[in-house]
């Protein structure tokens, strides 16, 4: 847990700097590794690119994809999971800002930024974002039972099979 990488983010942003690379959940904190997880060595690949927007705010436009192996919760086997999240993080210098624009949009995504920001609590935030809840199959699972219902007809069909036999 000694990945860190500490950026000032205002600089970050107004200098328009870039970084990017590549992270596992293994080298980020825990309270990402989901029991949901099957190979917390799966790497994804991440950008972090600052910017000003349109309303002269300092921004951070954080991209984080690639495919993770997640247990299905209906027969437990692994399956791929894409991971495909792309945000823009404004930075404010106070609660009360960020406040006031949060209440003026209600989709913007931003921060108080401190003079120091771990660019891995950043990933672990949006990879915590990204991680579906209860990840499925689909009709291809494993689960007899569940491709068994799949099969099963449609009760009203049924019925409707009875009526015209009578
Ligand atoms: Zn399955």
């Amino acid at each position: 847990m000694s990945n860190r990488i500490l950026i000032d983010p205002h600089t970050f942003a107004r200098q328009k700097e870039r970084i990017g690379g590549t992270v596992s959940p293994a080298d980020l904190h825990e309270r990402t590794h989901s029991p949901d997880l099957a190979d917390l060595s799966a790497t994804l690949a991440y950008s972090l690119q600052g910017g000003t927007d349109a309303l002269q705010r300092p921004f951070l436009q954080l991209h984080l994809h690639g495919t993770l192996p997640v247990y299905c919760q209906r027969c437990m086997q692994p399956m791929d999971f894409v991971v495909d999240e792309n945000v823009r993080i404004v930075l404010f210098a106070d609660e009360q800002a960020l406040d006031c624009a949060m209440l003026a949009d209600e989709t913007l995504e931003g921060m108080v930024a401190a003079d120091e920001t771990d660019v891995y609590t950043l990933l672990e935030d949006q990879l915590l974002m990204a991680l579906p809840f209860s990840p499925k199959h689909g009709e291809d699972c494993q689960n007899g039972r569940f491709a068994d219902a799949l099969r099963r007809p449609n009760p009203f069909a049924v019925l409707a099979g009875l009526q015209k036999t009578d």
